[in-house]
C-alpha cells in the first residue's frame, strides 16, 4: 500500500540524515515502527445497533522513554496518517528532551454524528483494544485532533477499571479533577507562542506583525488569544468550513466564545455578554493560506502547503502548530524563497511537554501551580527553538531539517548506548 505522508515523512528524516553522523543500523532501525496495532471498535448506538469503528495505535520508538502521543477522532483517520503522526511525535519529544518515545492512535469516526453516550462507549472501546499495550510506562496517550480532556477522563478511568488500580500517568490531558494538569489545556498554543517570541527577532517579526491562522481549535485558539494580548494583529482565523478576514484585527476571544456558543466562526466584537458582527471578508481556507500577512498559523490538520500552493504563500514565516502541514516538496520552494517555517516538531511540542509535566506530577503524586508549568514550558520551548535556530545557521539548511538534526542525533545516541555494529564486531574479531 502507499504510504503518501509517511514518504513524506521519511524524505524529511533522509535530508536530515545528510547533517548528522549515525551508525547504518541505527538509521534502519528509525525508518521501522516498532509496533503498529490495528483493531475494530465495536460500539452499541443508541438506537440498539452495533457498528464498527477502525481503530490504530502505532508505537514507533520506545528508546528514549515509553511511547507517548494523542489518539485522533477523525473521518479521514488511516493508517499511513497515524503511522507517520507516530513517527513526528517520536522526533518531537527528542526535540524538546522530554524523555519520551512517539507514538499516536485514532479512529475513523466523525464525532459530530456520535451522541455523547456513543463517544463514551467509543472512548472505552478504544482503552479495551489497546490496555495490553498501553501503560504508565509503555505508552501514555493524549488528545489530538477532535479529542479533548472529558474523552481522556473516561480513558484513564476505563484503563484504571481493567487494571483494579488507580494510575493516572496512562493518560494524559485529562480533566483537572481526575489528575490532570494546571496550564495543559493552552499547552500547544502557549508553546508555539513562547517559541515565536524567542525567535522573534531572528525571524524579522515586528511588534504589530499580522498573522492568519488556519484552524480555531484548541491550538489554534490559545496561539492567537496569547497572540493578540501581547500586541500582534490575528487578521484572519478558518475552521473546516472556511475563514474570516479583516485587515485592521479580529479579536480571537470574541470569535471563540461565540464559536463556542453556536457553532459558527462569526467575525463578531462583544463586549460582556453582547455580540456584534463586525465588518470583515469571508475567504476559504487555501485563499487565507495565501494572504499577505507577516506570519501564517496552520493549525488544522496535515497537507495544507504543497507544492500546489507554495509559490502563492506570502507570508514570511509559517509557525506549524498542526502535524505535517506542509509536504517535503513545498518546504524545499519556500526555502528557496525565503520564507522560514517554524517545524511542528518544534512549534507545537508545548502540547507534549505539559503533558510530560502531567506525567511527572501524576508520578510523584504532588501536584504544580500554574505559574510553574508555565515557567517550566516557557524554559523548554526557548531553548529548544534557540538550539534549533543556531543550528539552522550552522548547517545552513531550514529549520525542519536542524531540529530533525538535534533529534535524530538524540534518539541515535540512543539506541548507539546499547552497543553499535562495531561494538560488537570488535568483540566477535578478538576472539
Ligand atoms: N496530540 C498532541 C501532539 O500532537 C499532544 C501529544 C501528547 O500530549 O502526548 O503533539
Amino acid at each position: 500500500m502507499a504510504m503518501p505522508l509517511f514518504d513524506n515523512a521519511l524524505r524529511q528524516l533522509d535530508e536530515a540524515l545528510k547533517h548528522v553522523k549515525l551508525e547504518a543500523d541505527t538509521i534502519e532501525l528509525l525508518r521501522y515502527p516498532k509496533a503498529v496495532h490495528s483493531f475494530a471498535i465495536p460500539v452499541r448506538m443508541d438506537n440498539g445497533s452495533l457498528k464498527m469503528f477502525k481503530g490504530y495505535r502505532v508505537q514507533y520508538n520506545d528508546t528514549r522513554g515509553p511511547a507517548k502521543g494523542g489518539i485522533r477522532y477523525h473521518p479521514d483517520v488511516n493508517l499511513d496518517e497515524v503511522q507517520s503522526l507516530a513517527f513526528w511525535m517520536a522526533i518531537k519529544c527528542a526535540v524538546v528532551g522530554v524523555p519520551f518515545g512517539g507514538g499516536k492512535g485514532g479512529v475513523k469516526v466523525n464525532p459530530k454524528e456520535l451522541s455523547k453516550l456513543e463517544l463514551e462507549r467509543l472512548s472505552r472501546g478504544f482503552i479495551n483494544a489497546v490496555a495490553d499495550v498501553i501503560g504508565p510506562d509503555r505508552d501514555i496517550p493524549a488528545p489530538d485532533v477532535y479529542t479533548n480532556s472529558t474523552v481522556m477522563g473516561w480513558m484513564s478511568d476505563q484503563y484504571n477499571i481493567i487494571t483494579r488500580r488507580h494510575l493516572p500517568a496512562v493518560i494524559t490531558g485529562k480533566p483537572l479533577e481526575l489528575g490532570g494538569s494546571l496550564g495543559r489545556d493552552d499547552a500547544t498554543g502557549r508553546g508555539g507562542f513562547y517559541v515565536l517570541q524567542a525567535l522573534r527577532e531572528s525571524l524579522g517579526v515586528k511588534e504589530g506583525a499580522t498573522i492568519a491562522i488556519q484552524g480555531f481549535g484548541n491550538a489554534g485558539f490559545h496561539f492567537a488569544r496569547l497572540a493578540s494580548e501581547a500586541g500582534y494583529k490575528i487578521v484572519a482565523v478558518s475552521d473546516s468550513r472556511g475563514g474570516i478576514y479583516k485587515p485592521e484585527g479580529l479579536d480571537p476571544k470574541s470569535v471563540y466564545k461565540v464559536k463556542h456558543e453556536t457553532n459558527k466562526l462569526e467575525a463578531v466584537y462583544c463586549e460582556g455578554s453582547v455580540c456584534e458582527l463586525v465588518e470583515h471578508k469571508k475567504v476559504t481556507n487555501s485563499e487565507l493560506l495565501e494572504l499577505d500577512v507577516d506570519v501564517l498559523v496552520p493549525a488544522a490538520l496535515e497537507n495544507q502547503i504543497t507544492s500546489e500552493n507554495a509559490n502563492n504563500i506570502k507570508a514570511k514565516v509559517v509557525l506549524e502548530l498542526a502535524n505535517g502541514p506542509t509536504s517535503f516538496d513545498a518546504d524545499e520552494t519556500l526555502f528557496s524563497k525565503g520564507t522560514i517555517v517554524v517545524p511542528d516538531i518544534l512549534a507545537n511540542a508545548g502540547g507534549v511537554t505539559v503533558s510530560y509535566f502531567e506525567w511527572v506530577q501524576n508520578k510523584a503524586g504532588y501536584y504544580w501551580p500554574v505559574d510553574k508549568v508555565h515557567q517550566e514550558l516557557e524554559d523548554i520551548m526557548r531553548v529548544a527553538a534557540l538550539a534549533i535556530d543556531e543550528k539552522r545557521s550552522a548547517l545552513a539548511c531550514n529549520m525542519r531539517t536542524a531540529a530533525y538534526a538535534i533529534a535524530i542525533d538524540r534518539i541515535g545516541r540512543a539506541v548507539e548506548a546499547h552497543g553499535t555494529h562495531s561494538f560488537f564486531m570488535d568483540e566477535v574479531s578478538a576472539k
